[in-house]
C-alpha cells in the first residue's frame, strides 16, 4: 500500500468509529434523533444501564391524575428505538470508566472505542439522610423503573407521605392526591416550592394544596422513618410522627458527574461544557441533566432540546453554539397550575401584584423578580395569570444569548 493509500484506509477508519452517547433519556434519544437526521452512515451505539424504553419523564408526576399505568408510559422499547435510530442500543450496561487518552469508554468491563463521546447521564436523586429501621423502604422517583416500583408499592395502600416541597414533591402530591390518596407533604421551608416561588405565591400554592385536602408539615425536617405495624411512620425533628404506608422522598437532584470527574474530565455542579457542549476532553460532550453549560444547570426538557439541537449540528461537523431564550418552567399542579421562571442572575427583589386571594375562584398571582438594576429577569405566575407566560418571557434577557459560531 502507498503512503496516501495508508493514511485514507487510517483516516476510514477513524470515520468508522462509532459515536457513542450515554443515556437513553429525553437528552441521549433526543440527540440521536436530530444527529441521524444530519448523518445517517456514523455507526451510532448508544449505552444505558436501564431498559432503555424511550419515555417522558415529566409524565412519572401526572400519570395517577391521567389513569396511565407505568407499562403505557413506555413509548418505545429499546429494540424498537434501535430500529428507528438505526443504532446499537445496550441496556442493562454500566459504563464504569472513561479513559480519554485511549478514546474508550468501558461498558460491562469491556472497552468500547468512540470516535466521539457524549455524556447524557442525567442526574441522580438526592439521598434524604434519614435514620430509623424504616428509612430503606423510603422511595426516589427519578426514572420509569422507580415509577414501576412506586407504583406497586402503592397498590392496596392508602396513605403516602412526601419529603420535598419543591417541584417534584408538589406535583406528585396533587396526583397521588387525583389518585385517590390521603398525602402528607413534609418540608423544611416556610412555603412549597421555596426555591421557585416568593413567599406569597408559596402560600398561594399551599392553600390551595390544602384546599385538596393534603396535610402540609412547613418548616419541620423529616429526620428518620421507623417501622410501626407493617407500616411506617416519619419522624420530624419537632417529634410528631406521620403514619405512613409509601413514603416518597424528593428532595432535589444532583447531576451524575462521577464517571466523568473519574476520567479526569473538568465538573463543577454538573460536567462543565462550553456552549459547544464540549469537555475539557478532546471528543467528549455532554447535554442534559448532567451537563453545566456556560455555568447553567438547568434539569429541565426544554433546555435539553435546544441542547440536542445544537449539539447534533456540531457533531454532524457544523460547529453550532447554543444559545437559549429564557425558558419558562411549567409546574403540572392541576389544582394550581404555576409557571416559574427563575432569576438566574441572582441578586433583586420579587414585585408582588396580587390578583385574588387565596381560596377563591380564579385565583391567581403575578410576581415579577427585578435585579438591582430594575431590569426583569424573571417571573412567578399562578392561576389565571400563566396566560402571560410567553409575554413576559419576551421581555426577559436571552440566558445565553446567541453567539457566532466558531471560525
Ligand atoms: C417526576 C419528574 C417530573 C418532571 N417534570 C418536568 C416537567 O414538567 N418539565 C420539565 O421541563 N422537566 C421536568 N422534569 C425534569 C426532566 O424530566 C429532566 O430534565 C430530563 O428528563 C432529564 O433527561 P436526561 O436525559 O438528561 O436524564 P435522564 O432521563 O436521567 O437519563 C439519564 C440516562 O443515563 C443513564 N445512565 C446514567 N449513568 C449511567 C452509567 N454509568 N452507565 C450507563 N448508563 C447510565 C440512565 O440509565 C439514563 O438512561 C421532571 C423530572 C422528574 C423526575
Amino acid at each position: 500500500m502507498t503512503n496516501d493509500a495508508i493514511t485514507a484506509k487510517s483516516q476510514q477508519a477513524q470515520q468508522a468509529l462509532p459515536l457513542v452517547i450515554l443515556g437513553t433519556g429525553l437528552a441521549g434519544y433526543t440527540l440521536a434523533r436530530e444527529f441521524r437526521k444530519l448523518d445517517s452512515a456514523t455507526p451510532l451505539v448508544i449505552v444505558t444501564r436501564d431498559a432503555g424504553e424511550s419515555y417522558s419523564k415529566p409524565m412519572l408526576s401526572n400519570a395517577l391524575a391521567g389513569n396511565k399505568s407505568p407499562a403505557t408510559l413506555a413509548i418505545a422499547s429499546a429494540q424498537q428505538m434501535a430500529a428507528q435510530l438505526n443504532a446499537r442500543v445496550m441496556t442493562h450496561a454500566d459504563a464504569s470508566a472513561i479513559d480519554t487518552a485511549a478514546g474508550t469508554v468501558l461498558v460491562d468491563g469491556q472497552p468500547l472505542r468512540y470516535g466521539q463521546l457524549v455524556l447524557a447521564l442525567g442526574a441522580q436523586a438526592r439521598a434524604p439522610g434519614l435514620q430509623g429501621d424504616g428509612a430503606d423502604a423510603v422511595q426516589t422517583v427519578n426514572d420509569l423503573a422507580d415509577y414501576t416500583r412506586f407504583h406497586a408499592s402503592l397498590q392496596g395502600k392508602r396513605r403516602v407521605a412526601i419529603l420535598g416541597a419543591g417541584l417534584i414533591g408538589c406535583e406528585f402530591a396533587n396526583d397521588l392526591h387525583a389518585g385517590g390518596f390521603d398525602v402528607e407533604l413534609v418540608d423544611p421551608a416556610a412555603w412549597p416550592l421555596g426555591r421557585l416561588l416568593p413567599g406569597e405565591a408559596g402560600e398561594l400554592m399551599a392553600g390551595a394544596l390544602r384546599g385538596l385536602g393534603v396535610r402540609l408539615h412547613l418548616g419541620e425536617m423529616p429526620v428518620a422513618v421507623h417501622r410501626r405495624d407493617g407500616a411506617l411512620a416519619v419522624q420530624l425533628a419537632s417529634g410528631v410522627e406521620i403514619a405512613a404506608d409509601v413514603v416518597l422522598s424528593a428532595t432535589g437532584l444532583l447531576p451524575r458527574v462521577a464517571l466523568a470527574q473519574d476520567g479526569g474530565i473538568a465538573t463543577a455542579r454538573g460536567i462543565v461544557v462550553d456552549r459547544l457542549l464540549r469537555t475539557s476532553a478532546p471528543s467528549v460532550y455532554a447535554l442534559g441533566d448532567c451537563a453545566e453549560v456556560d455555568g447553567l444547570v438547568l434539569p429541565y426538557v426544554m433546555p435539553l432540546m435546544q441542547a440536542a439541537r445544537a449539539l447534533a449540528r456540531t457533531l454532524a461537523g457544523t460547529p453550532t453554539p447554543l444559545s437559549y431564550a429564557a425558558m419558562p418552567v411549567v409546574v403540572k399542579t392541576p389544582v394550581l397550575p404555576a409557571v416559574v421562571s427563575p432569576a438566574l442572575a441572582g441578586a433583586g427583589n420579587w414585585e408582588i401584584e396580587s390578583q385574588a386571594a387565596a381560596g377563591e375562584a380564579g385565583a391567581g398571582l403575578r410576581a415579577l423578580f427585578r435585579d438591582t438594576q430594575g431590569a426583569l429577569t424573571g417571573f412567578a405566575l399562578l392561576g389565571k395569570a400563566v396566560a402571560e407566560k410567553g409575554a413576559l418571557a419576551r421581555q426577559i434577557s436571552d440566558w445565553l444569548p446567541v453567539q457566532a459560531a466558531p471560525a
